[in-house]
């Protein structure tokens, strides 16, 4: 007889959410996490993530986006407490390369705002963009999606870890799921105090769901990853100045960041690249080779930053072979929803993954269409 009506391993950007929507539509829920409430031991830390719609990834993602915005926005209600901040996203890239042709392509299907800039115009409006490099290469195009900005990570992890509570979730912090299994019928999960008895499992294991889904031989790759802080020498990059989130093709590879929030310095890191990892360990080996190619970058294109490094954090990917994330029920047992490999780029969902996940869980399916993500793709 199950004691619970769902399970949830891990409540990080996914299972917090997943925890969330599953209470608030009236289920009986565990939810596990290994690590100490607020860690920063996973994927879901380092003060913000980036949110956006036109998605360069695939126009497949949109109608998930359009649902995310608005349950952050909900969540924002539900709370009172400001998670999504709207400064704008300028995307800078060839007009042969992926990111603009993909920006253009999902912004034309999901007819999208976004804006067209020459690069003069980019530099007229923020000259801290205008670095030496700008214009080695020719064929650069620009974007503006206005619509987009930035998330306050850890702040949405919490808030609905508190609403999942306040829906009745019971949610247990170091508690580590060393093993579970389905008879067909219902689910059994193993941790340290002993076995839960659950007609549904929710696995939101972040970088450590290789180890929770081993026998399924799903192809999940690790990566260790940095974000960085740095002063800004020059005026301009503040988020006060209207300084916006930027995300940037260059041949080195890809590049993002963030306007000077507060003081906390602008936030700059790589998405293309990182190192390969076995597991999750910590903490993070500071990785100079890293922290000189952000430097590189920031002279040739932010001229105005410098390189007064006042701190960084290291941080996971886990990405599929295709960079598509996984969201679907297990082939060989229905009773078990997985949301994993979000590659890199899935903390803007996490809303409406957490909703997606309830839906797979309680209905076995989804309103939305996920057959992008699907496991046999
Ligand atoms: C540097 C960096 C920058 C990023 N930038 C962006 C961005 O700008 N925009 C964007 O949309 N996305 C971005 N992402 C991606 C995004 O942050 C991640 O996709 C997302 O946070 C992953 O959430 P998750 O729930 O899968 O993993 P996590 O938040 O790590 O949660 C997994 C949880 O599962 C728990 N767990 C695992 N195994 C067990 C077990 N056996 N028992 C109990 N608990 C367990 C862990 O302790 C952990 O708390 C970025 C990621 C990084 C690393």
């Amino acid at each position: 007889m199950a004691n619970w009506d769902a399970v949830v391993i891990g409540l990080g950007g996914v299972g917090s959410a997943a925890a969330h929507h599953l209470a608030a539509r009236g289920c009986r829920v565990l939810g596990l996490d290994q690590h100490p409430r607020g860690h920063t031991l996973g994927s879901s830390h380092g003060k913000t993530r980036i949110i956006r719609q036109a998605y360069f990834e695939h126009p497949s993602y949109v109608p998930l986006l359009c649902r995310a915005y608005q349950l952050w926005q909900e969540l924002e209600l539900a709370s009172g407490r400001q998670l999504y901040h709207p400064t704008g996203l300028v995307e800078l890239g060839p007009a042969d390369g992926v990111v603009i042709p993909g920006v253009l392509r999902s912004a034309a299907e999901h007819a999208l705002a976004i804006e067209a800039l020459s690069v003069d115009e980019v530099t007229r409006r923020w000259p801290g963009l205008a670095g030496p490099r700008l214009r080695e290469h020719g064929g650069l195009r620009a974007v503006i999606e206005k619509d987009a900005g930035y998330l306050r990570v850890e702040d949405c992890v919490e808030t609905h870890l508190q609403l999942a509570e306040r829906a009745g979730a019971t949610l247990r912090h170091v508690r580590p799921v060393r093993h579970w299994r389905t008879n067909g019928q219902a689910v059994e999960v193993t941790t340290d105090e002993g076995i839960e008895h659950a007609a549904r499992l929710v696995i939101a294991g972040g970088p450590w769901s290789g180890r929770l889904l081993s026998s399924l031989g799903i192809p999940l790759r690790v990566l260790r990853k940095y974000q960085y802080w740095y002063q800004p020498k020059s005026p301009g990059y503040a988020q006060s100045d209207g300084f916006p989130c930027f995300f940037h093709e260059t041949p080195s590879g890809y590049f993002y960041g963030f306007p000077d929030i507060g003081s906390e310095g602008l936030k700059v890191a790589r998405h293309s690249g990182g190192t390969a990892v076995e597991s999750p360990t910590s903490p993070h080996p500071r990785d100079r080779d890293e922290q000189r190619r952000i430097e590189d970058y920031l002279n040739g294109y932010l001229p105005g930053v410098g390189d007064q490094l006042k701190t960084q954090t290291g941080c996971y990917y886990t990405t599929t072979p295709d960079e598509h994330f996984i969201v679907d029920l297990l082939p060989n047992a229905r009773q078990v929803a997985v949301i994993a490999g979000l590659s890199g780029h899935g903390f803007k969902f996490t809303s409406v993954l957490g909703e997606l996940a309830s839906q797979l869980a309680i209905d076995g399916a989804t309103t939305l269409d996920t057959s992008l993500l699907r496991i046999g793709r």
